[in-house]
């Protein structure tokens, strides 16, 4: 039941040289799924090229083998000629949920064939040669453990905490909905490997920068309420940042600030990128479906967590388009 899917079984197992790439910006899943696939691949005794599109960020640096990662397109490029050259390459897209998302180069990047997808976003129609894409896994490293387990690899402690510090995240530490006994069956086998949970949710939630916490002083400070609390409006603003002394990085997780608010069905984080340029995060509670509203702005997510992007407009105008379709959706 938790088998991958055959073709990108096989093909993962049957290359020697393997492209992991995964979104930008990316999270602790597909950080963590990234690294640890490239772990195991290489106890594989495989060759691994670990491509992001930026350094990692300072909250994930603690994860093992983020050293490994090269940001370089021209050393890209040379690993898929030598792997190609001998009929042995292959590109594995980990949570990712459509091409675009891989960021400024993807292209390139889907140019690098064959190609082969692992993730679990819904609406993710799968863009390479094969995919394994299942929507109701808690996380793109649970399905990464799967498979390392059909290939009968080696889970070292390294892989087992970069798996363990992507699931927890994208379960929000064990507690949505896609958290199955199968997330915690895993979880398990990793702690059994090395992990040890109250060490990487240390690095995770108890590591902030004194900036940090100002800056969510300051965006916290912004809350706006809507439709009978049931809305929970936040911002930040580039302005913020620098008073600061933070990035955008430092944002992650406010979200769930105003999400926790006991009568709120939707959250809404309105990020100004840069001028005019805005990115929202949404979360939904209970029933409610914020994958559907950002489809309506060319976004995509899951049920409860979802995202989107908006050029040529402020907050404000972001806010008062989004405002409509969410009075809709928190009536359900
Ligand atoms: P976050 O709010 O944490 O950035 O993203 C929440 C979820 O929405 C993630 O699963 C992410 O993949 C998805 N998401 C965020 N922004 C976008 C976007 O611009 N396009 C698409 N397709 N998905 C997004
Ligand atoms: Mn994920």
């Amino acid at each position: 039941m938790n088998n991958p899917e055959p073709t990108v079984f096989t093909a993962v197992q049957g290359k020697g040289h393997i492209l992991l790439a995964t979104h930008f910006n990316p999270d602790g899943d597909a950080l963590g799924s990234l690294l640890g696939l490239g772990e195991i691949l290489e106890g594989m005794g495989k060759r691994v090229f670990r491509y992001l599109e930026e350094p990692v960020s300072h909250l994930y640096r603690f994860l093992p083998g983020c050293g490994q990662v090269q940001t370089d397109m021209a050393k890209v490029r040379e690993f898929v000629a030598q792997g190609q050259a001998q009929d042995d390459f292959l590109t594995v897209c980990l949570d990712c949920g459509d091409a675009e998302r891989l960021g400024k180069e993807y292209r390139a990047v889907t140019g690098f064939r064959p190609l082969v997808v692992i993730d679990h976003h819904q609406g993710n129609l799968g863009f390479g040669d094969g995919a394994w894409i299942e929507p109701h896994r808690s996380s793109t490293a649970e399905m990464v453990y799967d498979l390392a387990v059909a290939l009968g690899a080696e889970i070292s402690a390294r892989a087992a905490e970069c798996l363990y510090t992507a699931i927890s995240t994208d379960t929000g530490s064990f507690r949505y909905e896609s958290t199955s006994s199968h997330t915690f069956n895993v979880a398990g086998q990793l702690v059994s490997r090395g992990v040890r949970p109250e060490l990487i949710a240390n690095n995770l939630y108890d590591n902030y920068t004194l900036g940090r916490v100002r800056l969510m002083q300051e965006v916290l400070a912004t809350l706006e309420m809507y439709e009978r609390d049931r809305i929970a409006i936040i911002r930040v603003t580039q302005k913020m940042l620098e008073r600061t002394f933070t990035t955008m990085v430092d944002t992650e997780y406010f979200i769930n600030l105003p999400r926790a608010i006991s009568t709120v069905r939707v959250a809404v984080f309105l990020k100004e990128v840069e001028t005019d340029h805005v990115s929202v995060s949404l979360r939904a509670k209970g029933k409610c479906d914020v994958s559907l509203v950002a489809a309506r702005f060319d976004g995509g997510g899951h049920r409860n967590a979802s995202g989107f992007r908006v050029k040529g407009q402020s907050l404000e105008g972001v806010r008062d388009a989004l405002l409509p379709l969410l009075r809709q959706e928190v009536q359900v």
